[in-house]
C-alpha cells in the first residue's frame, strides 16, 4: 500500500510532544496557560491550521488544542460563527 499524502504530513505538530497539545484531567490553571501557549506557538507556524480546526469542528471528541485554539476559544469561534450565519439569513 502507497502512502496517500495528507495534510497531517504537513503539520507543524507531527514531530513534537501529544502531551503539549492535550493536557492531563488533573491540570493547575498555570501549567495549562504555559502548555497552551507553547502548543499555540507552534500552531502559529502551521501551514494547515485550517484543514486541522475543519476536522476539530467536525470531532466531538476533540480535546486540546486543535488549529492554535484550546476548546473554550473552539465553542466561542463556532458559536460566533453560528451567530454570525443566523444574521447574514436575517438581512
Ligand atoms: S494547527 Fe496546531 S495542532 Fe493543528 S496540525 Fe497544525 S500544529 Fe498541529
Amino acid at each position: 500500500v502507497s502512502h496517500v499524502p495528507s495534510w497531517q504530513d504537513q503539520a507543524a505538530c507531527r514531530f513534537a510532544d501529544p502531551a503539549l497539545f492535550h493536557g492531563p484531567d488533573e491540570e493547575d490553571e498555570r501549567s495549562r496557560i504555559r502548555r497552551e501557549r507553547n502548543a499555540k506557538a507552534i500552531c502559529a507556524g502551521c501551514p494547515v491550521r485550517a484543514e486541522c480546526l475543519a476536522l476539530a469542528d467536525n470531532r466531538r471528541d476533540a480535546h486540546g488544542i486543535w488549529g492554535g485554539l484550546n476548546e473554550d476559544e473552539r465553542r466561542k469561534r463556532t458559536r460566533n460563527l453560528q451567530r454570525a450565519a443566523r444574521l447574514q439569513v436575517a438581512a
